[in-house]
């Protein structure tokens, strides 16, 4: 039967996921499927986990929902308490949304208010970097940069968002040492700032590791600090969004706690937050921006930014239980484990790839990209699409980048093991040399 769903590709058929067990999804007929991607670096616990689920059902049976105009509730202030209490200080307050772009634009709302709140209204305008993704929602892909999911929609986007050079030093920094690229990107957001009007400039947002659109790039060692101490100098908010990297993708509870240490004024964090059990988002506060809006309620001055299912209760009872499990089974070491095994597992099965086509992988934890590098020139064109298809076929799902790279992001479940390492590299790489083997017969 024609399926009923706009699809994102009209034209093609989707199998139909019907269950799923630990690593792996069960089509309607039958088919097995390592999640090798977890979707979009989501299903950090895998697939029908009990425990998670029984939380959610326990909680729709006591309250399902209600409105945060009237209510709080206690799984959303439980939630938000663990979160505080996971993130050493650096944040005092939560608010909770349904999904990555929702917490991207309140993030942005939130620092446009904090300013006008502290007497700064003329604060207007967002810094964001080229090729980061932040979200569909228009000042979400506003934000970032990753042209073709943007460039239709570019006429109906605000003029106040600037975009600077991406942190990809493998690809950008060649002939530089790694001092030398870092000083050239932060004397560029200077520039930036400068030219703009540094009394003018509200917010700085970047994905620490940038993840959607080029696959896991990790910066270079003191870009985040050096982006925070620059933006407190100038009274900039800086937002890190950990919508993919965060919530132990990375081998950490937040990805910059490895990444210099320094946190942001605020950060968005969803996908792993609610591990697909649940669509959960969320934005983190300083201190220092709370206290902007307490100011601003002394005045009267409200958030004014809502929506209906913000804080929605079995969200939040379904994301405790994702806490609650990733620490008990210290899930997040195993990250580190594991991805360290990935890597090496795929650099192994992709040696003659790697010294005929430079082909490269790049990440942390359990964020992993193999990048085709120069396979694309040799065989006729990128390779990704056809190779995640591939793969897919032989019973594994990963992720394909823009195509501003040719490239596949691997970012399985926490709960991976070993074997399943093993069997999800098995797959790609066969994969791949089927697409090299037809490529050659039919072109080269
Ligand atoms: N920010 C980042 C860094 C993301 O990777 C994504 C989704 N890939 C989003 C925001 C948007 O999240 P959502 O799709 O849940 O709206």
């Amino acid at each position: 039967m024609e399926s009923a769903i706009l699809h994102r590709s009209l034209g093609k058929a989707y199998p139909t996921a019907v269950s799923g067990q630990g690593v792996y999804l069960i089509t309607d007929n039958g088919q097995k499927i390592l999640d090798g991607s977890s979707g979009a670096a989501v299903s950090s616990l895998g697939h029908g986990n009990t425990e998670v689920i029984e939380a959610v059902v326990t909680q729709a049976r006591n309250l399902s929902f209600a409105h945060t105009s009237f209510f709080t509730s206690d799984p959303a202030e439980e939630l938000a308490r663990v979160i505080i209490d996971r993130s050493n200080g650096a944040f005092s307050k939560v608010t909770f949304l349904s999904s990555g772009s929702e917490a991207v634009e309140t993030a942005l709302k939130i620092a446009r208010q904090h300013h006008i709140y502290n007497g700064e209204p003329e604060r207007i305008h967002i810094i964001g970097r080229m090729h980061a993704y932040h979200g569909n929602t228009l000042g979400a892909l506003a934000a970032g940069n990753n042209p073709p999911r943007r460039d239709a929609f570019s006429p109906l986007l605000s003029s106040a968002f600037h975009h600077v050079s991406r942190c990809f030093y493998d690809a950008d920094g060649q002939g530089m040492s790694e001092g030398v690229y870092e000083d050239r990107l932060i004397s560029e957001i200077e520039s930036k700032i400068e030219t703009l009007g540094p009394k003018t400039v509200a917010a700085m947002i970047v994905e620490p590791v940038g993840g959607a659109t080029l696959g896991s790039v990790p910066p270079t060692r003191t870009y985040l600090p050096r982006l925070k101490d620059l933006c407190s100098r100038y009274g900039i908010l800086l937002i890190f969004d950990e919508v993919m990297c965060g919530m132990g993708r990375v081998g950490s509870y937040h990805a910059w706690q490895q990444l210099g240490g320094v946190a942001p004024d605020l950060q968005t964090i969803g996908k792993g937050l609610g591990a697909g059990y649940q669509p959960l988002s969320a934005v983190l506060l300083a201190p220092k921006v709370v206290a902007a809006f307490e100011e601003g309620s002394k005045k009267s001055l409200k958030f004014t930014s809502g929506h209906t299912f913000q804080g929605h209760s079995m969200g939040c009872a379904g994301a405790l239980a994702v806490h609650r499990i990733l620490k008990r089974d210290q899930l997040i070491s195993h990250v580190g484990e594991m991805g360290m095994l990935l890597e090496s597992v795929l650099q192994k099965g992709l040696l003659s790839e790697i010294n005929e086509y430079a082909v490269s992988m790049r990440g942390m934890g359990l964020f992993r990209t193999v990048d085709f590098g120069r396979m694309q020139v040799a065989l006729g064109g990128p390779l990704a699409q056809e190779v995640a298809d591939e793969t897919f076929r032989r019973g594994a799902a990963v992720y394909t980048c823009s195509p501003a790279v040719d490239a596949i992001l691997f970012a399985p479940p926490f709960i991976i093991t070993a074997k399943e390492v093993a069997e999800l590299s098995d797959i790609f790489v066969s994969a791949l040399r089927a697409v090299t083997k037809r490529r050659k017969g039919s072109k080269l």
